[in-house]
């Protein structure tokens, strides 16, 4: 980390900054209907290495940005414009970005980038850049802003300097989350609670199955599910799906749009049921309810895909006590609630399937909720 600071900048960094990826153990497309989430953070990090300037000038660097790009991307906070490019460069600079517009004086920094989350797998690698430069530019320049108005900059840099329409949970997760926690959030009011979840002390664990299917479908599905939940909202005569029931389901004429509102409003019951669990250490009831997750995410949303849907029935058939995808659909991971010694079985079971189907060979690891965003140096 430092070596790689010193190799783009040639002086060793002030401190180094890590922000983890976060898994939703549910709570899937409820952010943006003002409902709940209840992510937790992945022990798999994004480490910000940064010195500051004495100019106003931001460099960047990233052992992770893609070989077709320019390894160094550099500008002057002053001429730091929304919408300028799409690049891997505009995650950082966005967050500079959304900082100074909102009245805090960041200087010139010199920044290098190494993480070790999966991109675009739905564990939030986006997220974990802009929250470990965003605590490091709140601790070197800015250090009264919270954790969660730290969450609503990074959204902002997502939103409007890099164009990615994201919701706000991945930036609180990875900035508030606690090790052996999952949070329950409130996307609507801004509330989070701690909730228990130390799966290891009874045994158990998240394997996450990474179908390493990356569609560009999921992109356009985003915004247009997206705009289907506002038209259902505004036919249920609501702010947002999170007021509306299942009853409210026949004021919607259109039958797709009708699934798609359906699927939020079981999702959001689905979250505050195994909240509830957590909180009475109730770990394997959360099984089946991944599972109805799914089949919703499947039949209602219609995001998910054949790898996606293999990895969730061979896991819950060689043991798991339930499992669902995660993240925007199309690709990326599946979660399975399963015990820790059942991993190997598992893991060879979903293997061996993805193998005879033709399919690409899964990533498969297994995951425990880690600390949140913190300075570890
Ligand atoms: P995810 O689900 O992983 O958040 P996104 O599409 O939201 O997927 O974000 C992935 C994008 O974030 C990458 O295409 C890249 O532009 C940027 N990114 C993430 N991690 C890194 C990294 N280590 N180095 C450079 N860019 C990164
Ligand atoms: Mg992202």
């Amino acid at each position: 980390m430092i070596r790689g600071f010193f190799e783009a900048f040639g002086r060793d960094p002030e401190g180094i900054w890590a922000a983890p990826g976060r898994l939703n153990i549910i709570g899937e497309f409820t952010d943006y209907n003002d409902g709940f989430v209840l992510p937790m953070a992945i022990d798999a990090v994004t480490t910000a290495a940064v010195a500051r300037r004495r100019d106003d000038v931001i460099r960047v660097s990233s052992s992770g940005a893609p070989a077709t790009t320019t390894p160094l991307a550099s500008s002057r906070i002053c001429n730091l414009t929304p919408g300028n490019t799409a690049s891997w460069s505009s995650y950082a600079f966005g967050v500079v970005w959304a900082m100074t517009e909102a009245g805090h004086a960041i200087g010139g920094v010199d920044v290098f980038i190494e993480s070790k989350v999966p991109i675009g797998a739905g564990l939030s690698s986006s997220a974990a850049l802009e929250c470990a430069l965003g605590l490091a530019l709140r601790d070197l320049f800015a250090s009264t802003i919270s954790l969660q108005d730290l969450a609503l900059l990074c959204q902002r840099a997502e939103n409007a300097y890099v164009g990615v329409p994201c919701g706000i949970m991945d930036q609180t997760a990875s900035l508030c989350c606690t090790a052996g926690h999952a949070i329950e959030f409130d996307t609507r009011s801004g509330e989070i609670e701690q909730v228990d979840f130390d799966l290891s002390a009874a045994g158990l664990e998240l394997l996450v199955i990474d179908t390493q299917v990356r569609h560009q479908l999921a992109t356009s599905a985003y915004g247009d599910r997206r705009s289907a939940c506002e038209l259902a909202a505004k036919a249920i005569g609501v702010k947002a799906l999170r007021d509306a029931t299942l009853a409210d389901l026949d004021k919607i004429p259109d039958d797709v749009v009708r699934r798609r509102a359906r699927h939020v409003i079981t999702e959001n019951e689905r979250v505050l049921s195994v909240a509830a669990l957590l909180r009475s250490r109730r770990f394997i009831e959360v099984g089946p309810i991944l599972s109805a997750a799914h089949q919703s995410l499947k039949d209602d949303f219609e995001v998910s895909c054949a790898e996606l849907d293999l990895a969730v029935d061979i896991a819950t058939h060689a043991g798991a006590f339930g499992a669902r995808m995660i993240g925007g659909g199309f690709g990326g991971c599946v979660i399975a609630l399963i015990r820790s010694e059942d991993q190997r079985t598992i893991e060879r079971s979903v293997t061996a399937a993805f193998a005879s189907n033709g399919f690409t060979p899964p990533r498969i690891f297994g995951a425990l909720a880690a600390p949140g965003a913190r300075r570890v140096r």
